[in-house]
């Protein structure tokens, strides 16, 4: 092959081939016809009017020269690679990939280099595009992690990032008023602060007598204008000390159909087009709705600690009030108690009868105080688990003999299927022994006369579970849902024929969620209801 076939295949491909000598600026001894696609001839340089570094894009020659200057001590070094741009004939800015062969004299002087470029434009921009999309999925992604953070924090950050993502050197985020006439700048970049000496500062602009800062609220779509100076814009009033502006973009972002923010930025080195229009609506959609979430998030949190703080207040409350109650009725119990047993003098039958009233309400009372203060104390979190270890056999037998007596009037007949009579349970005795008589009362006044309860009790994966079922009246579904609730009671409080207080259910359920089980309650109306509950044996204490 000639040499001139082999610069015409050179010519034909997009490669150029150059020849510089190693002398300052890299005069150009030697460049294939080619460079014509930069807009250059091949005498432009070889002439010597052109050095090569004249075309190295200012901001990557410092780069370039530290890259060559690395080989001049070494003596072996043959060849190195590197990306830069450089400027065409026309005006516009290249990347380049050039891969140098350094040849050297005798002394390991370097003399020439001998090497290609190759336009790297495309792939570069697809690059930085894949780059830029990645870098405001990031952002997005923290954004979305910021629930927490202080809406400053948030909004500083997103002003950031609408900086970086469009390579500006400027940026603001502002917010618009509810009636779009005020708008609030209260973001600057770092940059802006530095390079702005606006004296007087101002946060607050009326959209009325506002320049630039309000034209997005105005034009309600996006600005990009790349020269400021002759661009149309009705206004271009900047406060006095306010930084040059050359290039300018500007995004609204839209709450339905109500501008709430913006974002702008300034001084791009390039012109700014739809890809940074996109990648600052995507991020300021972005910072919108954290700041909604965040927003809402701490309503919620808010109204929790509130609806708290209540129902502590309430518990105390109530466990003070019943506290205080407890002491007079006592007396009163207990000096009813001593009329009715004729203590000091016999009483005529109309006195007995009132003063069984008297017993029988202050009993009633009692038991409702006494529930009060016990579901005040577990819900203000003062109940305290004393667990020990005791055979489940003889708590269930020591309720069923307090509970004969009433099954006995009622001709109701109890059976038990207790598992293993060796069961040991570590719990508190004593919550257990009312969460017994809690569901074995209830089975025994919701159930008809001769009719029939069961207490079952078993172990499944060391957990005692224990059911109390009757025949009785049963509980409808609805009601099922709101019976562990306190103070419900199924019949309403005008049509009552059963006695009780309407918490016992409540108490027992908070008992058996304090050892770490549950509660279930499986009914069916007119046929009867199980009541259920299951708690690890071993309690552990924490
Ligand atoms: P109380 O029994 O003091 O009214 P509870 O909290 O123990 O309060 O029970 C709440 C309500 O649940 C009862 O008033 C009753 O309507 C219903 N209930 C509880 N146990 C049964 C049962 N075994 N059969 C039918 N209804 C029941």
């Amino acid at each position: 092959m000639t040499q001139i076939d082999m610069e015409e295949i050179i010519n034909s491909s997009p490669i150029i081939v150059f020849l510089w000598k190693a002398e300052k600026d890299w005069p150009v001894e030697y460049v294939t016809d080619n460079i014509l696609q930069f807009g250059y001839m091949p005498d432009d340089f070889t002439s010597g009017r052109i050095p090569y570094a004249n075309i190295i894009h200012p901001d990557d020659l410092e780069r370039v020269h530290a890259e060559f200057d690395k080989y001049l001590e070494e003596k072996v070094h043959k060849d190195f690679t590197l990306d830069y741009r450089i400027l065409t004939k026309f005006g516009d800015v290249r990347w380049i990939n050039e891969r140098t062969l350094i040849q050297r004299d005798e002394d390991g002087t370097i003399s020439h280099y001998e090497g290609i470029i190759l336009d790297i434009t495309e792939p570069k921009r697809s690059e930085q595009k894949i780059h830029l999309n990645e870098s405001r999925l990031e952002a997005l992604l923290q954004l979305n992690h910021m629930i927490h953070t202080s809406r400053k924090q948030i909004i500083d950050f997103t002003r950031e990032k609408a900086v970086e993502l469009t390579d500006s050197n400027i940026g603001y985020i502002g917010f618009v008023n509810e009636d779009e006439t005020i708008l609030t700048i209260d973001s600057w970049s770092k940059n802006a602060m530095k390079i702005c000496a606006v004296d007087n500062r101002r946060f607050e602009y009326s959209l009325e007598t506002t320049g630039i800062w309000g034209e997005i609220v105005r034009q309600r779509q996006p600005i990009i204008i790349n020269d400021y100076l002759n661009c149309n814009l009705p206004t271009k009033v900047f406060p006095k000390d306010h930084v040059a502006l050359n290039r300018f973009l500007s995004i609204p972002v839209f709450d339905k159909d109500k501008i709430v923010a913006f974002v702008a930025v300034g001084n791009k080195k390039q012109n700014y087009d739809y890809s940074d229009v996109r990648q600052l609506t995507l991020l300021m959609q972005g910072m919108w709705k954290t700041l909604k979430n965040r927003k809402v998030e701490k309503n919620l949190i808010q109204a929790k600690i509130e609806a708290e703080a209540a129902s502590r207040a309430k518990s105390e409350f109530l466990a003070t009030m019943s506290h205080e109650l407890r002491t007079p009725l006592n007396s009163i119990f207990g000096f009813s108690q001593m009329l009715h047993d004729q203590i000091s003098g016999e009483l005529n039958e109309n006195q007995m009868e009132y003063v069984s009233n008297v017993l029988v309400s202050s009993k009633h009372l009692m038991e409702l105080i006494n529930d009060i203060l016990n579901l005040s104390k577990v819900e203000a979190g003062k109940m305290k688990l004393v667990p020990e270890s005791f055979k489940v056999f003889e708590i269930i037998y020591e309720t069923l003999g307090l509970m004969q007596p009433a099954a006995n009037i009622k001709h109701i007949n109890i059976e038990t299927k207790i598992e293993n009579d060796d069961l040991e349970l570590y719990a508190d005795k004593k919550m257990i022994k009312d969460i017994m008589y809690n569901l074995l009362s209830n089975a025994i006044k919701f159930t008809p006369e001769n009719g029939e309860v069961c207490v079952k009790t078993s172990s499944i994966n060391g957990k005692l579970q224990v059911s109390v079922s009757d025949n009785g009246i049963g509980i409808s579904k609805d009601e099922q849902q709101e019976i562990f609730k306190p103070f419900t009671q199924v019949d309403s409080f005008l049509t009552r024929k059963f006695e009780g207080t309407g918490l016992g259910l409540a108490i027992m359920k908070r008992y058996v969620e304090m050892h770490g089980g549950n509660v279930l309650v499986e009914s069916d109306l007119g046929k009867g209801s199980t009541f259920t509950f299951t708690i690890p044996m071993g309690y552990k204490v924490e």
